[in-house]
């Protein structure tokens, strides 16, 4: 059996960053490529971060994208409880061993005196840092000021001199001076532990092999691995994941757009997408043998990932966030759906879009295409099969699957709203506009429904232009726009042959029966 074990660890304090999502990813395939388990743990110690519902929240987001734990809360497994504020116990346990032997201490400093003394700190251009006060009380005193109920934390004792070296797979030795660690709190005054105590705990006792985690944790990197050394514990191996950053190098905020993969989600990004647009986030099939030798570009599915992936080519520098690489891979992978499948993952954004309503009970019966929509622009009835055929024409051009409502609007609405200097080709007039249409119409007419198809209702429009000598353009310029109101749409061939030929006529007949134009 593998003793490969990696763990993804939320704090439940809302939606999952898009970095995080390169967190789990990397973690997951670290972990498969090596034949490992994923394990989930939620780490809600800090209860005034949490927000209510986001663990739930966060295992449907990870549902969602696809990527497969073995363990968690939602599934249980031989290690848990897999959520921290369930394991209170466990750490509490291991603070006591820590007290008896003497390697972490009760500190009872005042919120008061430490903001004072990081005041003064800062004034002598000193670096912020407990300055011990409480480290060497007597058990005595330490009894005394528990009777009397005085709050304390309890702080890990770092060496007063010499230095650590802590090693990084990616980035090998690092050495950091003792004398600039602080004396960390190990467990809060609510007596929950700080992150530092209960991810050391939880990865030993979780039997955690690699630990994969955002650079932000570098600087207390010695820190969990003085505790690791204060437990007598063997530390697993560590890998830190450069930040991902947005074009102009700063952080990725709110600010510059969709930061969480929920609001990507909601704005019509598919799972394979972000995936393949996080895994080029510090790793490259270039960097596989394996890869170059199946000729690889950059397109991969989660399988190949993990056939290709090695940890140990992982990159060390920023990555930069670029939303256009991401268009692009999600256009991809929408062209490669099924036209079935794309238009069932369209149906909720028709719906948001406010085009159509799904029927039953809200709820979209999937196994049953004969399923009947309610087109919410006209109330008339709507089928699936209409709904496919609409899709089918913007496939090529959808970026996200958001994008579906402006695009295809004009095959649901009953009135068109468009600027009728839309209509003119070059040079030609409204009242060309108007002649040409009503040829255009004529020549529709004749085609039996039977035969109602682009190939057909091209070959009508064109044979009649060409023998006529007429220009192409201004005819199916203005027959594009009067079918669509748009300035850019699929062509008038297809979009006639979707509307249907009642629809089409109907749509011609308007305008050119519009007294004014
Ligand atoms: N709970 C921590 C976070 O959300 C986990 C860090 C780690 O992976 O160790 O940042």
């Amino acid at each position: 059996m593998s003793n490969i074990r990696l763990r993804f660890a939320p704090s439940p304090t809302g939606s999952l960053h898009i970095g995080s999502l390169r967190t789990v990813l990397f973690n997951y395939l670290i972990a498969k490529s090596l034949g490992g388990k994923l394990i989930l743990r939620i780490e809600d110690t800090d209860e005034k971060r949490e927000i209510q519902g986001a663990t739930e929240g966060l295992i449907k987001i990870l549902a969602w994208i696809g990527l497969k734990f073995d363990e968690g809360p939602h599934i249980g497994g031989d290690f848990g409880p897999y959520i921290q504020s369930h394991r209170l116990d466990i750490y509490k346990k291991y603070v006591d061993e820590l007290l008896i032997a003497g390697k972490a201490y009760y500190c009872f400093c005042s919120t008061e005196r430490l903001q004072k003394m990081r005041e003064d700190q800062q004034t002598k251009k000193q670096p912020p840092r407990y300055d011990r006060c409480c480290r060497n009380l007597s058990k005595e005193e330490v009894d005394k000021k528990i009777k009397q109920g005085e709050t304390y934390v309890i702080r890990q004792k770092m060496p007063l001199n010499g230095e650590i070296i802590v090693y990084d797979e990616l980035r090998d030795e690092i050495k950091f001076q003792n004398t600039d660690l602080e004396d960390q709190v190990l467990l809060k005054t609510d007596g929950r532990p700080t992150y530092q105590l209960a991810s050391v705990i939880d990865d030993h006792l979780m039997e955690i092999s690699h630990v994969l985690r955002g650079d932000e944790w570098l600087s207390s990197f010695p820190k969990n691995i003085l505790l690791y050394q204060a437990l007598n514990w063997q530390a697993p191996k560590f890998i830190h994941l450069t930040l991902t950053l947005n074009k102009e190098g700063g952080k990725l905020s709110k600010r510059q757009g969709d930061v969480s993969v929920e609001d990507f989600q909601a704005n019509g990004y598919l799972p394979e997408a972000l995936l393949n647009f996080c895994v080029l986030q510090g790793w490259h099939p270039s960097t596989s043998k394996v890869a170059i030798a199946d000729k690889k570009d950059e397109i991969l599915s989660l399988e190949e990932m993990v056939k290709y992936f090695d940890y140990h080519n992982m990159g060390t520098s920023p990555s930069i966030f670029d939303i256009e690489k991401l268009d692009y891979f999600n256009g991809y992978y929408i062209r490669q759906k099924s036209l079935e499948e794309l238009t069932k993952l369209c149906l909720p954004y028709l719906e948001q879009a406010g085009i159509i309503e799904l029927m039953q009970n809200g709820k979209i019966k999937m196994e049953n295409d004969n399923i009947k929509f309610k087109n919410k622009l006209t109330g008339k009835e709507i089928s699936f099969e209409y709904i496919k055929k609409v899709v089918k024409l913007e496939q090529e051009r959808m970026k996200k699957l958001s994008e579906v409502g402006e695009l295809t609007k004009f095959f649901f609405e009953d009135k068109l709203n468009y600027a009728q200097e839309l209509l003119i080709w070059k040079k030609l007039t409204l009242e060309q506009v108007k002649i040409n249409l009503q040829i255009v119409f004529e020549l529709l007419k004749k085609i039996p429904n039977s035969e109602w198809t682009n190939d057909s209702i091209e070959e009508g429009i064109i044979n009649y232009l060409k023998t006529k000598e007429l220009k192409v353009g201004d005819f199916l310029w203005p027959m594009r726009v009067v079918l669509t109101g748009k300035q850019a749409s699929p062509g008038p061939f297809d979009v006639a042959e979707v509307l249907g030929k009642e629809e089409s006529l109907k749509r011609i007949k308007e305008l050119i029966s519009k007294k004014v134009i």
